[in-house]
C-alpha cells in the first residue's frame, strides 16, 4: 500500500490547496465598487466594455454575455435553428451542463466516443453517429487541448450541421494560429469560478452571424424586441414588443465588472498556468501515471485542467483512493468527468451505455485534475509534486 496513514501530510489542514482558485485582484474589487455606488447592478455599460473586450480578444464580430455557458450553449442550439427531434452530436467527456443544453433545446443528444490521447471527440466517431435528423455537433475543447476542428467542420460541411464549440475551457486556445470558438457557428464560453476567466456565474456566446447574433439577444431577454436592450440605457422610454417566449439570460455589470479585469489578465494568468503545467511534466515522467496530452506545432492549449491518469495496474491504487489520498496530504483535486452513461438519469433515458464509448469511460474512471491556477506559488506546486509522489509511494 503506497501511502501510510500516520505519514506527517505535505500540506497543514490550514493551508490546504482549494482546486481551481481563482484570481481576484484589486482593479476586480475596485470595477464591482464603482459598480455598486454607480447603482448600475443590472445589464448596462459594464456588460456592453466586456462585450467589446471579448470582441477584439477573440477577433470576432459579435459577443453575446449571458449569466453562464449553460444558458450560451442552450441559446446558441435554438439560434442555430435545432427543433424537437433533431439530433446533436457530442461528447460523453463534459460536464453534464453541455448536453443538458441540448435536451432542453428539445433536441436528442447523440454520444460519439473521444480520442483516447487527446480526449477530444474523435471525427472518426461522429461520422458513424450521423443520421438523416443529426442537425449538429458540440465539439467540447476538452481541458484546454484543440479539437481535430478541419475534421469536424468538414463533417459538418459535407452534411449541412451546425456547430456549436463549448469553450468552457478554452478561452484562449488555438489551432493552427485560429481562437477556438469561431471555427463553427457560435462559440460559447463559461466564466464560473474555477475557469480561466472568471465572473462568479457568467457566460458568453461569439459569433461572426449578425442574424444569429440578433437572435441569440432576443432570445436572452425575454424575446423583447431587440430595441429592448435600450432600456438599459437613459436616452429615452422606449416600449418593445414580445416576439418570442425567450430566457432570462442577461448578465450583470456586477459580473461584467470583474470580467473586464479578468480578460484583461488573461494571457498573464495563461504564462503562469504554462510554467506550471510545465513544472508538473516534468516531475512526474517516469510516475506510472498517464500525462497530458502534448500540443500539435501551431496550436496553444489553454492549459485550462492538468489531468492524470491513474490505472490501477500500474499504480497499485485505484482512482478513488488517490483522490482521497491527495486530499489527506491537503491538496484540493477535480474529476472531469465521470463519462455522462455512468449517470443513470442518461441511460435510463437515452439508453446509453458506457460500453458504447470505452475511451470515455476508461478515461473518466482514471482521471484526477490536480490544482492548476495562477494562483499557486512555487511553494505550492512543489507540495502538489511532493504528495503526488509520496501517494505513488515514490
Ligand atoms: C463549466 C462547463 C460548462 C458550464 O458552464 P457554466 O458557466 O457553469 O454554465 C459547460 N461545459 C463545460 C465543458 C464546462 O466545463
Amino acid at each position: 500500500m503506497p501511502v501510510s496513514n500516520n505519514d506527517k501530510p505535505v500540506r497543514a489542514k490550514d493551508r490546504f490547496i482549494v482546486f481551481g482558485a481563482p484570481v481576484i485582484g484589486d482593479r476586480e474589487i475596485e470595477e464591482v465598487v464603482a459598480s455598486m455606488k454607480s447603482g448600475w447592478l443590472g445589464t448596462g455599460p459594464k456588460v456592453a466594455q466586456f462585450e467589446q473586450d471579448m470582441k477584439s480578444y477573440k477577433e470576432v464580430q459579435y459577443a453575446v454575455a449571458v449569466n453562464s455557458c449553460t444558458a450560451a450553449l442552450h441559446l446558441s442550439i435554438l439560434a442555430a435553428g435545432i427543433k424537437p427531434g433533431d439530433e446533436v452530436i457530442t461528447t460523453p467527456l463534459t460536464f453534464c451542463a453541455t448536453v443538458n443544453a441540448i435536451i432542453h433545446a428539445g433536441a436528442t443528444p447523440v454520444m460519439a466516443d473521444v480520442d483516447p490521447v487527446t480526449m477530444n471527440l474523435d471525427p472518426q466517431r461522429v461520422r458513424e453517429k450521423i443520421t438523416p435528423k443529426t442537425r449538429a455537433v458540440v465539439p467540447v475543447h476538452f481541458a484546454g487541448y484543440p479539437c481535430d476542428m478541419d475534421s469536424l467542420c468538414a463533417i459538418a460541411a459535407q452534411h449541412d450541421l451546425k456547430i456549436i464549440e463549448d469553450c468552457a475551457h478554452a478561452i484562449e486556445t488555438e489551432s493552427q494560429g485560429r481562437t477556438a470558438g469561431t471555427f463553427g457557428d457560435f462559440g460559447c464560453m463559461s466564466f464560473y469560478v474555477t475557469k480561466n476567466v472568471v465572473t462568479g456565474e457568467g457566460g458568453m456566446v461569439i459569433t461572426n452571424d449578425e442574424e444569429h447574433a440578433a437572435r441569440l439577444k432576443v432570445l436572452a431577454l425575454h424575446g423583447m424586441s431587440k430595441d429592448a436592450w435600450k432600456r438599459f440605457s437613459d436616452d429615452g422610454f422606449k416600449h418593445y414588443q414580445v416576439v418570442e417566449a425567450g430566457f432570462k439570460y442577461n448578465m450583470m455589470d456586477l459580473q461584467a465588472a470583474i470580467g473586464i479585469h479578468q480578460l484583461a489578465k488573461v494571457d498573464d494568468l495563461w504564462v503562469r498556468r504554462q510554467e506550471i503545467w510545465a513544472q508538473y511534466d516534468e516531475a512526474f515522467q517516469g510516475l506510472p501515471l498517464g500525462l497530458p496530452a502534448t500540443i500539435g506545432e501551431g496550436d496553444r492549449h489553454s492549459y485550462h485542467l492538468y489531468t492524470v491518469l491513474v490505472d490501477e495496474a500500474k499504480t497499485g491504487l485505484d482512482r478513488d483512493s488517490f483522490l482521497n489520498a491527495m486530499t489527506a496530504q491537503g491538496i484540493g483535486v477535480g474529476v472531469h468527468y465521470l463519462s455522462l452513461p455512468e449517470h443513470e438519469f442518461y441511460r435510463k433515458t437515452y439508453g446509453w451505455k458506457t460500453e458504447d464509448v470505452p475511451h470515455a469511460t476508461r478515461i473518466g474512471r482514471q482521471t484526477v485534475s490536480l490544482p492548476l491556477s495562477a494562483k499557486l506559488t512555487d511553494e505550492d506546486v512543489n507540495d502538489v509534486i511532493s504528495a503526488v509522489k509520496k501517494v505513488l509511494g515514490q
